[in-house]
């Protein structure tokens, strides 16, 4: 158990800086602890006046579009929600008073009877989340899936049980304000090129991913890429017991792939959890999502058998390498989630047969020529699409490609030129901002795109 009695935040002055979910639920877990609360939110009193009366109600002041140095009168604590930028003027105010500024994660952890699992990387985490919250289910166990975006770690910390889990996903952007947060196992997925834009280096973002690790002790685990040089050098300091996972026997605790098992070793038992092949999941980076996700669980005590039979029925989530529909024996893929270069390189690892691949999108300074093998490998037609469109056909000069105007033009052009036995796979490799809302959005567009094709064919038919 990290709760306390008296949690540290006891009684804080604080200010909530933004008022989505998490927000409020911050505020509301300061003020059952004796907290005062004020928040602030950059939106308008509009925007927010459904969601925030609540609060109102219970006492907190509430300043609207605004988030003014003059908000830290008086207070002693500022916590924030995911999402918002620390650049703000007001957090480099409450550095210069001396003010602690911590992620609403924080508050929640003080309070959590159940131990919690914190899952973070640039690729992978909700996939790995929910692998986590399924295994924990199949082993009997009250399991919450938590944070980043959805359910806030401070609305279910006090309420999950001591023999429950807490699994919580956590960006890099969260880490930044994390100052004492030490999960009982700390799964680190992946570092690839992702939001420079914000973080400014690779380095930068690498130490933040190893704050996750920082406040661990020994009785903590971590679990770590088998093989990565860089997050090996960035964690060796750490105190935390490492768990590998990986494609080959780590010879220390762990999980891996040997042949077409997936196999384990952990406190002095080791043996196999499934045939990889059981599992639905596609693709090598599934293997290690399985992998990381199992070692997690063996470290809080789920039994082997749970963590199988969970690995064999799970799914996998919407958006992420999704079948859509199968017609005339090519299958279409939908990874709309795939919203950068890595992402893309997995997508095409996992597959064999030739792809039509749909890319494009808003660029995030990705590298698209660093895969150009891979792709002249794997992709036998290029469908480009939105802003990145001719960034990525240069970056990739031997692929034959076309461009299209829109999603739907796009999977018509893909299914014109994929022979049977193909996959048209859209995985953008780019953020989805500059045609759609987001990857979610643009996802369903896909679909419905395919949906409407299978359609049109099957009346062609008839
Ligand atoms: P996140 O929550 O970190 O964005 P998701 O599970 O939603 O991760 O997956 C995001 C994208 O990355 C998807 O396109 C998915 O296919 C791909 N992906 C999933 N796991 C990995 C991994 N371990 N390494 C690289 N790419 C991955």
């Amino acid at each position: 158990m990290n709760g306390t009695a008296v949690p540290w935040f006891q009684g804080s002055r604080a200010l909530v800086v933004g008022l989505a979910r998490s927000g409020i639920a911050a505020s509301k877990l300061l003020l059952k602890h004796g907290g005062d609360v004020r928040g602030v939110d950059r939106r308008r009193a509009e925007e927010l006046e459904g969601t925030v009366r609540e609060l109102r109600d219970l006492g907190v002041g509430i300043a609207f579009g605004s988030t003014e140095p003059k908000e830290l009168e008086g207070r002693n604590l500022v916590v924030v929600s995911p999402g918002v930028p620390l650049e703000l003027p007001i957090f480099r105010e409450a550095e210069r008073r001396g003010i602690p500024i911590v992620s609403e994660i924080e508050l929640g952890f003080a309070v959590a009877r159940a131990p919690v699992v914190a899952v973070t990387g640039t690729n992978g985490k909700s996939t790995t989340v929910e692998l986590l919250g399924a295994i924990g289910r199949a082993a009997g166990r009250r399991t919450e899936v938590l944070g980043n975006i959805g359910t806030a770690l401070s609305e279910l910390a006090e309420e999950v049980p001591e023999d429950g889990l807490l699994v919580v996903e956590i960006s890099s952007f969260q880490l930044e304000s994390c100052t004492r947060f030490h999960p009982r196992v700390g799964v680190l997925l992946n570092v690839t090129p992702d939001h420079l834009d914000r973080h400014g280096s690779m380095e930068r973002y690498a130490g933040l991913k190893s704050r996750l690790f920082e406040f661990q002790n020994e009785g903590e685990y971590r679990v770590q890429p088998l093989g990565d040089a860089r997050i090996d050098l960035l964690l060796r300091p750490m105190k935390s017991r490492p768990l590998w996972f990986g494609f080959a026997d780590p010879t220390g605790d762990g999980v891996w792939l040997e042949g077409n098992t997936l196999r384990f070793r952990f406190e002095g038992r080791s043996g196999a959890l499934i045939r990889r092949d059981e599992a639905a999941l596609p693709g090598p980076h599934n293997t290690e999502n399985m992998a990381a996700a199992a070692a997690a669980a063996l470290a809080v005590g789920i039994p082997e058998r749970a963590i199988a039979k969970a690995l064999r029925e799970f799914r996998g989530l919407p958006h992420r390498l999704a079948a859509v529909a199968e017609l005339d024996e090519v299958r279409y893929v939908n990874d709309s989630k795939a919203t950068n270069v890595d992402a893309l390189k997995r997508a095409l690892e996992s597959f064999t047969e030739p792809v039509t691949l749909i890319a494009g999108g808003r660029d995030k300074d990705g590298d698209f020529v660093s895969i150009r093998s891979l792709v002249m490998e794997r992709v036998r037609h290029l469908v480009t699409v939105g802003e990145a469109a001719l960034k990525i056909e240069r970056s990739w000069p031997d692929v034959p490609h076309d461009r299209a105007a829109t999603l739907e033009d796009a999977v018509q052009i893909a299914r014109n030129r994929t022979q049977p036995r193909g996959v048209v796979l859209l995985s953008p490799g780019c953020a989805s901002y500059d045609m759609f809302r987001n990857f979610e959005e643009r996802g369903a567009r896909f679909e419905a795109a395919v949906l409407e094709l299978k359609r049109s064919l099957m009346k062609a038919r008839r």
